[in-house]
């Protein structure tokens, strides 16, 4: 294909990485989800900066993927420079609170109206911690998740609906602790009476939703599906658990407050502490309370929950410069500007060649999908994935100095993301399309 031809031609040191063979690391990359770049092998960054990326093959690409929303940012933000390089002198591993953590809490608090926060290392961690904390005070087993959400490495939420009311594991799941419908009930998005069918055992300790589904294609929610979801919640004692790990695009609020949702427990991570590992889990008072007032959980040492390194001074340094500095409402603003551009130039695009695709927006994140309307929920959006058409849009688009992020079609924006990149993204879109219908 002569995409792969380009690629592999104009990317004479990563490919002659690949051939040398993997090396030491596992599939030839620090971490799997690295293997999955268009192109059969990975470019090797030198440097990121803002909205552009370096390559070790001398090219310089407008960076639309940002680590997968860990850099939503934007690639080293200045004012995280300078917070953590100060306190990287100052000492990281403390085991000990800093003053930046009161302010990181109160900020917390502040924009997802819940007013106890613990500190992780990441959005995986945080809704392990949820979790676990779920179980804790209600004294049930399950959790109820939705076919084909995607919460990081949370064991109990790698399950889907089989469609016959079973809960199965997802495919591909690799050697899960015991077989998943013990743990689980799977219900697809926007199905308001699976919810409530899945509730009805009285066995369900948390929900874990994110407001709008991000990791299969956007999957908005349907009008009134919250409010059930929090009524039949509430009415279940089930408690709610809001991922907010990439919905925070919605705003600086997040689509917690797009949304008016109520949360007991909100998770969050990747992009808050402006590329440093961070993340967080925020509670109400009353569950915070009874936890910590409960003598049969071990909340201060080896109840289950925790990470010498989660909460270090130097997550919290950068978390503190980057919510205040950084991903303020003015940066959401320019954000979001920039994802109503990319969002305009692909639907211009697909409405010019006459093609039944479509893209859906959350704030400064855009996904385009090769199907006339948006899919409901996870397995109809899973069903309607084209890996081949995909995999071309990419490759096409890292060839001409573009990324897009490996996984699906997703274009995040940045606050120092300008339109002027938006334009360039569209305008090698249109090129791809040219290239296919043209
Ligand atoms: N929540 C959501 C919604 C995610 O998409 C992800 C990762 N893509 C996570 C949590 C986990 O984040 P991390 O891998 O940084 O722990």
């Amino acid at each position: 294909m002569a995409e792969t031809e380009r690629f592999e031609r104009t990317h004479p040191h990563a490919a002659a990485r690949h051939a040398a063979g993997s090396g030491a690391l596992l599939g030839g990359v620090p971490m799997p989800w690295m293997m999955r770049w268009a192109g059969g092998f990975p470019i090797i960054a030198t440097h990121a900066k803002d909205a552009r990326l370096w390559d070790t093959d001398g090219h310089e690409y407008v960076d639309f993927c940002l680590g997968d929303t860990g850099a939503m940012t934007g690639h080293a933000p200045d004012a995280v420079i300078a917070a953590a390089t100060e306190r990287l002198a100052e000492g990281t591993t403390l085991m000990l609170p800093t003053e930046d953590a009161d302010v990181v809490g109160a900020e917390l608090a502040r924009r997802f109206n819940l007013p106890r926060w613990q500190i992780t290392l990441s959005a995986t961690d945080a809704n392990r911690a949820a979790l676990r904390m779920a179980r804790h005070l209600t004294g049930r087993d399950k959790v109820l998740c939705f076919s084909y959400s995607y919460h990081g490495g949370v064991d109990e939420t790698f399950a889907v609906a089989d469609g016959r009311g079973a809960t199965v594991a997802r495919e591909g799941s690799i050697g899960p602790p015991v077989d998943v419908a013990l743990t689980t009930r799977a219900v697809e998005f926007n199905d308001v009476e699976g919810v409530r069918a899945a509730l009805a055992h009285g066995d369900v300790a948390c929900v874990i939703a994110e407001p709008a589904m991000t990791n299969m294609g956007i999957i908005l929610p349907e009008p009134g599906f919250h409010e059930q979801l929090r009524a039949l919640t509430r009415e279940a004692g089930t408690l709610l658990v809001i991922d907010e790990t990439h919905t925070l695009s919605a705003g600086p609020r997040g689509a917690t407050a797009l949304y008016g949702l109520e949360p007991d427990m909100l998770t969050i991570g990747k992009a808050i502490a402006g590329g440093v590992p961070a993340g967080a889990v925020g509670i109400t008072e009353a569950l915070a309370r009874q936890l910590l007032a409960d003598p049969s959980a071990d909340v201060q040492d080896t109840g289950g929950i925790g990470g010498t390194l989660a909460g270090n001074a130097l997550s919290l340094a950068a978390m503190r410069a980057a919510l205040t500095e950084v991903l303020t409402a003015d940066g959401f603003a320019r954000a979001t500007a920039a994802g109503d551009r990319l969002r305009a130039g692909v639907e211009h695009a697909i409405e010019s060649f006459g093609l039944p695709w479509h893209a859906v927006q959350l704030g400064c994140r855009v996904e385009y999908r090769f199907t006339a309307t948006p899919p409901a929920n996870g397995s109809a959006s899973r069903a309607s994935a084209d890996e081949d058409l995909e995999r071309f849009m990419h490759l096409h688009a890292l060839n001409r100095g573009v990324l897009v992020t490996p996984f699906h079609n997703m274009l995040l924006a940045s606050p120092v993301t300008t339109t002027a990149d938006a334009d360039e993204h569209t305008q090698v879109f249109e090129e791809a399309l040219k290239d296919l219908f043209g």
